[in-house]
């Protein structure tokens, strides 16, 4: 009951505002009208036009239809359209769903079915594989087609009614953008990877969105003079929320359509870039790229580094060349980071080796998220904090999804108990860092021991000439699983390296039993975000075991 003292304080206007993402574009256009918000190739949109151009599309998708409510897709590289609907799309009221480009048409196809999309904004670049998608449903939505002059392949592959720029030409640019009465509405749908059964819609809230892009802003230092280079897919998780964190800080965002060492290095100079974000892989490859003295930025380059565990090697190896590493943790289902590792006093002082190795923990929960911690998978209790009991990493607060779409069981198992179950294995440390072992379906089990394929990628890593490193279960008639790794090398190594020495270079540095018994020299399967695909490693591995043993 209220109190009597309390007696006509109920929220209104002046003292209440749905926390909403749209509300940092508008004022940023009115704080930086004139500031470069977008730079992409020869195209440059400052903060009052990208306003423009989003109410200009929100104004649009009106005019074809869209309700409140509904939900728009865009398949696209990182190129400003893909910007433009994180503000228009929500800005019209409607929920944006944004779709991985290396997915196949099935998938495609059943993303859309399953939100029911109305429009979908495409690349022409994806033309090919959106035809055989839209073939394969009832009731297709409207295709808009981004012509990029950046894009692959001929102008007519997407052969749509509409192209972006005519589309947004019917909106009006002086249409507010629709702030939400309720910021729990929905404002995007991110579909998982979905590597066993069909992928999950998880679902996000104006709310978490503005709260995890504040967390964004705050954990990389993010101001105006910012240059954010898109190196991260923003189909990923919006871009870790950094879609709209740049944007809150009144930054520039610079984007990129192919994720490639030379483009890097060269928007780096180019633009005076000052912060990116890139899976472990992508630092794996801006290390190895050769680029003699053109690898080193002349500044210093804030890097947050996240999506899987990036091995402490990795992260020496930026540092040393000028880079200043944040390791963040996250999944779709948090709405991308929710834990970092933050610096304490004395790390500064330490030695780069062992201030790599601190780095390389998942950390604590980031500013915004209300709890992480490690329960017993059998007791649901929280696990002593000594650094080496397994549990699984969970966590709690306003960047947690809403559930998943029209799939409440899965919603119910997700946020069982209070928690957003990770499904990652991780220790806590008696500093209350966490730092995650292996995904509970990575680890391997050998002789009754759980092995961290985690901790030997570490020891790969290690190795100069390893350029990526995944370690997988592999049946075992005698152990139940053994650990095989699969490794890159560096093209000068390949002559003088090989499988056994790797090996060896483990069982120097593990106990025995944790060194892999099998090593396969090869190129690693990897999807669109630059993870490694251990599924299709562990399949591999199976299948050698068979040829092997004609088991
Ligand atoms: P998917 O499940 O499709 O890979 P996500 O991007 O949501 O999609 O992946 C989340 C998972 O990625 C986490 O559960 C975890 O296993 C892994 N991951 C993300 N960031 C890290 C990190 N910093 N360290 C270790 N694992 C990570």
């Amino acid at each position: 009951m209220t109190s009597t003292f309390e007696h006509g304080l109920a929220p209104n206007e002046a003292n209440h505002v749905p926390l909403s993402p749209l509300s940092f574009l508008k004022r940023a256009a009115q704080v930086y009208p004139e500031r470069d918000a977008v730079v992409y190739g020869e195209r440059r949109y400052s903060y009052r036009q990208l306003h423009q151009r989003s109410r200009a599309l929100a104004s649009a998708l009106e005019h074809v239809g869209v309700r409140p409510g509904e939900r728009v897709a865009i398949l696209a590289p990182n190129v400003p359209e893909m910007l433009e609907a994180h503000y228009g799309v929500p800005g019209a009221g409607a929920v944006l769903v944004c779709i991985n480009i290396r997915l196949e048409a099935r998938s495609i196809a059943f993303i859309l079915r399953h939100c029911a999309a109305k429009v979908l904004i495409c690349d022409r670049e994806f033309g090919p594989v959106v035809r055989q998608a839209l073939a394969l449903l009832d009731s297709p939505p409207l295709l808009v087609g981004i012509d990029d002059s950046q894009a692959e392949g001929p102008a007519h592959d997407l052969d749509c009614s509409l192209d972006y720029e005519s589309f947004l030409a019917q909106g009006d640019p002086g249409r507010p953008l629709t702030a939400p009465q309720n910021e729990w509405q929905s404002i995007a749908i991110n579909y998982t990877s979905g590597t066993t059964g069909d992928p999950k819609g998880v679902v996000l809230h104006h709310r978490g969105a503005y709260l995890n892009a504040c967390a964004g802003a705050l954990i990389f230092q993010l101001g105006p003079r910012s240059v954010y280079l898109w190196t991260l897919p923003m189909f990923h998780c919006n871009g870790w929320s950094h879609t709209w964190a740049v944007t809150l800080s009144g930054g520039t965002h610079v984007c990129l359509r192919k994720v490639q060492a030379d483009a890097i290095h060269a928007a780096i100079a180019e633009h005076g870039v000052t912060h990116l974000s890139a899976a472990p892989v992508v630092m794996s490859m801006l290390i190895h790229a050769e680029h003699g003295n053109s690898a080193t930025p002349s500044t210093s380059v804030s890097v947050i580094t996240g999506g899987a565990a990036p091995p402490s090697a990795v992260i020496a190896a930026m540092e040393a060349r000028g880079f200043s590493i944040t390791h963040a943790y996250g999944m779709t289902e948090s709405y991308g980071p929710s834990t970092l590792c933050l610096w304490q006093p004395g790390i500064d002082e330490l030695p780069l080796e062992a201030r790599a190795r601190f780095m390389s923990r998942q950390g604590v929960a980031h500013p915004m998220l209300e709890e992480a911690t490690v329960l017993d998978m059998d007791t649901g209790r929280p696990v002593p904090a000594d650094g080496a009991t397994l549990g699984e990493l969970v966590v709690r607060g306003n960047t947690v999804m809403k559930g998943y779409l029209d799939n409440p069981q899965a919603t119910r198992d997700a946020l069982a108990d209070g928690w957003l179950h990770t499904g990652d294995l991780a220790v806590l440390h008696p500093d209350g860092y966490v730092e995650i072992k292996d995904r509970a379906k990575d680890i391997i089990i050998s002789g009754g021991e759980n092995i961290s394929s985690l901790e030997i990628e570490e020891v790969l890593y290690q190795h100069p000439s390893v350029i990526e490193a995944a370690v997988v279960a592999r049946p075992d008639a005698r152990w139940g699983e053994t650990p095989h790794a699969f490794v890159t090398l560096r093209e000068d190594a390949l002559a003088d390296i090989s499988g056994d020495d790797l090996i060896r270079w483990c069982r120097e540095r593990l106990a025995h039993f944790k060194a892999p018994r099998h090593v396969s020299l090869m190129p690693l399967p990897k999807t669109a975000t630059g993870k490694i695909q251990k599924f299709v490693l562990r399949e591999w591995a199976r299948q050698q075991e068979t040829a092997d043993t004609g088991s």
